[in-house]
């Protein structure tokens, strides 16, 4: 079965509207940050996969930065 390549260390990926991916990366401290602004989770922010997993998805149903 194929499988999207993803960056070394991301767990998941959110495409938004553009196309640019929100990346979820991580095993003991996960992080979201997005191909297509600056925006990124915030350090010291939650270390719970899920809720990461949450709030890039909600960032990539709100941003519409191209990918780079
Ligand atoms: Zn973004």
């Amino acid at each position: 079965m194929p499988r999207t390549r993803m960056p070394f260390g991301v767990t998941a990926q959110f495409p938004n509207r553009s196309g640019a991916m929100v990346n979820v990366a991580g095993w003991a401290i996960h992080e979201w940050y997005c191909d297509g602004c600056p925006a990124r989770s915030k350090r010291g922010g939650s270390t719970d996969q899920a809720e990461i997993a949450r709030q890039a998805q909600a960032h990539a149903d709100a941003c519409s930065g191209m990918p780079k």
